[in-house]
């Protein structure tokens, strides 16, 4: 329902890292594509996360003669997830699209996305209907943190669900109230809840450039998800204790009346060292969980900000516009 006159604003959010080579590209394919949504005004926020290559100036080029685009600088790479909350943050728009800028995510879903908000729903999510692209491991790792993360965690991820979605402004004001430092973003989203509604696409091959993403950086990512929601691996090791005990308990047990009934026996080398490595090991696990969740616990007490801002440019062009907010964006810490 449209309360005021003034066509709503649509806010698209785009973390770039190292872009250059297909920027262009995603830029001219995007514009085609809000050309056919005359009904709404659009800010394309783009946030060039510290990208050593020409991403930064082919941004500058494009908000210079187009005065939707607002590139924001940020002082090194942060990573995509502060990249998003950097870009999140500086949106004005009544839905926001955080969208990936190698064509992954096909823009042509954004009208199809605010078809579905138009009708009510504060969240759209977009789905891979297959992971055809991705490679034996990565499906097989992606189902395994799925299956992992949603059993463990109350905060159930829909699955083959990335950061591609639709967000209405009350989920967006909803996000900026969560204070913690390390953004798993996929899971804040599904935390905050609200109406949500799943459109399916078919997920390209990256078209230029090529993925940040290893196998070991996954893995922390996984690991990152999984401490953020859950405390079933501190639990774990309690439970895992108990276990260990009950068979303790009852091999001495045994072993006492073995000893009654035959006498002593010396022998038994092999099977104390296995026992005292089995159990150093399991110590050495346990204290590794407790570790991650007490670096967690440092990292957010440290309250640092999510990122730096170095400028922010083609603001000015928004001056008149009354959903612009304060005027002026002065290089500043954001937190
Ligand atoms: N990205 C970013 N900062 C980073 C890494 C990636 O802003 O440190 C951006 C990147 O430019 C792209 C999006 O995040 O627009 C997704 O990155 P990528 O394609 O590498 O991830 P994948 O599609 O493999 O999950
Ligand atoms: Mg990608």
């Amino acid at each position: 329902m449209q309360l005021f006159d003034e066509p709503r604003l649509i806010s698209i959010v785009v973390p770039c890292y190292n872009e250059g080579p297909g920027i262009d590209v995603f830029c001219r394919k995007l514009n085609t594509v809000l050309a056919k949504l005359p009904n709404y005004r659009f800010e394309i926020v783009c946030v060039d996360d510290g990208s050593r290559d020409d991403t930064l100036n082919k941004l500058l080029t494009i908000s210079l003669n187009d005065r939707r685009y607002v590139v924001i600088e940020l002082s090194r790479n942060f990573g995509k997830e502060s990249a998003l909350t950097a870009g999140i943050d500086e949106t004005h728009g009544d839905a926001v699209i955080p969208i990936d800028a190698d064509l992954q995510d096909p823009p042509e879903l954004i009208e199809v996305m605010i078809a579905h908000w138009e009708k009510g729903a504060e969240v759209v999510l977009a789905k891979r209907s297959n992971r055809d692209t991705d490679n034996f491991f990565k499906r097989i790792t992606a189902n395994l943190f799925y299956g992992v993360h949603n059993q463990i965690t109350a905060n159930k991820l829909p699955k083959n669900v990335g950061d591609f979605r639709l967000l209405d402004r009350v989920v967006v004001d909803a996000l900026s109230l969560l204070p913690e430092r390390q953004r798993f973003m996929k899971g804040l989203f599904a935390w905050v809840g609200y109406q949500t509604v799943t459109v399916e696409y078919v997920r390209q091959a990256r078209k230029a450039g090529k993925t940040t993403w290893s196998g070991w950086r996954l893995w922390n990512f996984a690991l990152e998800g999984i401490t953020s929601f859950s405390t079933v691996p501190l639990r774990l090791s309690f439970y895992l204790g108990a276990l260990i005990a009950f068979f303790t308990f009852t091999y001495a047990f045994f072993i006492l009346v073995r000893t009654l009934i035959f006498g002593i026996d010396v022998p038994g080398y092999a099977s104390l060292i296995v026992f005292i490595l089995f159990f150093g090991s399991v110590q050495l696990i346990s204290i590794g969980v407790i570790g991650e969740y007490v670096g967690r616990i440092y990292m957010e007490v440290k309250n640092r900000p999510l990122y730096l801002i170095r400028r922010v440019h083609g603001r000015e062009t928004l001056e008149t516009d009354s959903t612009a907010g304060a005027a002026g964006y002065p290089v500043g810490v954001v937190s």
